[in-house]
């Protein structure tokens, strides 16, 4: 029985290819198994010099319809969060992802394919404990109609998530996942979507080139346009859960906390993030308690806070 305290990495290399959700190209990815305290590093493989991009939320280039990060030498690789949400949810946390082109493949537009591949895989217990912290006091942030908010809890993650949108099918969905749980199937296995009147606009902006019914739910009025409907119930709630952890192991942590948030998405994630270890840098110690065994947390927090580092 492995402890989960401890950090892991993936037994064998594991491979996955597809097309990018937002650029269209086809990519490849080989996940390595990495030593300890080393995270989730990104290595671009078709570029020659400088090609390493940590995950980390100072390296947040873009949350504006998916996560980018960027290296300081401009290199990048976009919509990381399904594949780092099935790190979250594995229990992964030193990996090389080792990448062709500049977008993570979207597979189905969940984590499905991911989870299931590491699990078969295998998972390594590692001999450094997990770098993990409980909040203390409560901290919220709210910009325009959207909030989120983190207050203590000290028995891992709990996600509280309320959307709140005009269209019928979709409407006020809310769900409330423990991370502990065993059983995320339901989270992992729920796939990105998006109104069908939005995807000219979507287009026009650039984005979602490879986008298909293939790999995000489209929803006309009130119609699922994918043949086979939804998943699960609450499965675009559940997707927007998916994203939250994905972007939460930005933070570099696991957080023990429980997170409400209303209207949540990647841009308000990562604004926390930012709000979240500027505050505890501010305040010092006074939002963290380290938990047992876990030296120099409060050191390891980033001093610095610029995007696009
Ligand atoms: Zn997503």
């Amino acid at each position: 029985m492995m402890s989960k305290n401890f950090q892991k990495t993936i037994s064998k290399p594991l491979e996955f290819e597809g097309v990018g959700l937002h650029t269209g190209v086809k990519s490849k990815i080989k996940i390595r198994p990495a030593s300890e305290n080393t995270g989730v590093v990104f290595e671009r493989i078709d570029v020659k010099k400088n090609n390493l991009i940590l995950a980390n939320f100072k390296n947040v280039s873009s949350s504006v319809l998916c996560t980018k990060i960027t290296n300081s030498k401009n290199v990048s690789v976009s919509t990381v969060e399904h594949l780092l949400a099935s790190f979250y949810i594995t229990g992964i946390d030193n990996v090389i992802v080792e990448i062709d082109n500049i977008e993570v493949p979207i597979m189905d537009g969940s984590s499905k394919d991911f989870v299931e591949g590491i699990y078969n895989t295998g998972i390594d217990e590692q001999t450094v404990v997990k770098n993990t912290f409980n909040i203390e006091k409560k901290i919220d942030l709210k910009i325009d109609n959207k909030f989120i908010s983190l207050e203590p809890n000290d028995n891992g993650l709990v996600v509280d998530f309320k959307l709140n949108y005009k269209n019928d099918i979709i409407g006020n969905q809310r769900n409330v996942i423990n991370f502990n749980d065993k059983e995320l199937k339901d989270v992992y296995t729920s796939r990105t979507f998006c109104l069908f009147e939005d995807i000219e606009k979507i287009k026009k902006l650039g984005f979602a080139k490879g986008g298909s019914l293939d790999n995000a739910i489209v929803v006309k009025e009130n119609e699922i346009l994918n043949i086979g409907g939804l998943r699960n119930k609450l499965e675009f709630v559940n997707h927007k859960i998916l994203d939250l952890v994905g972007d939460f192991l930005l933070s570099g942590y696991r957080i023990n906390g429980k997170v409400t948030t209303i209207e949540g998405g990647h841009n308000l994630s990562i604004s926390f993030l930012q709000k979240l270890f500027n505050e505890i840098i501010i305040k010092k110690e006074v939002f963290v308690k380290p938990i047992k065994n876990s030296k120099n947390i409060i050191q390891k927090v980033p001093n610095q806070l610029a995007v696009n580092s």
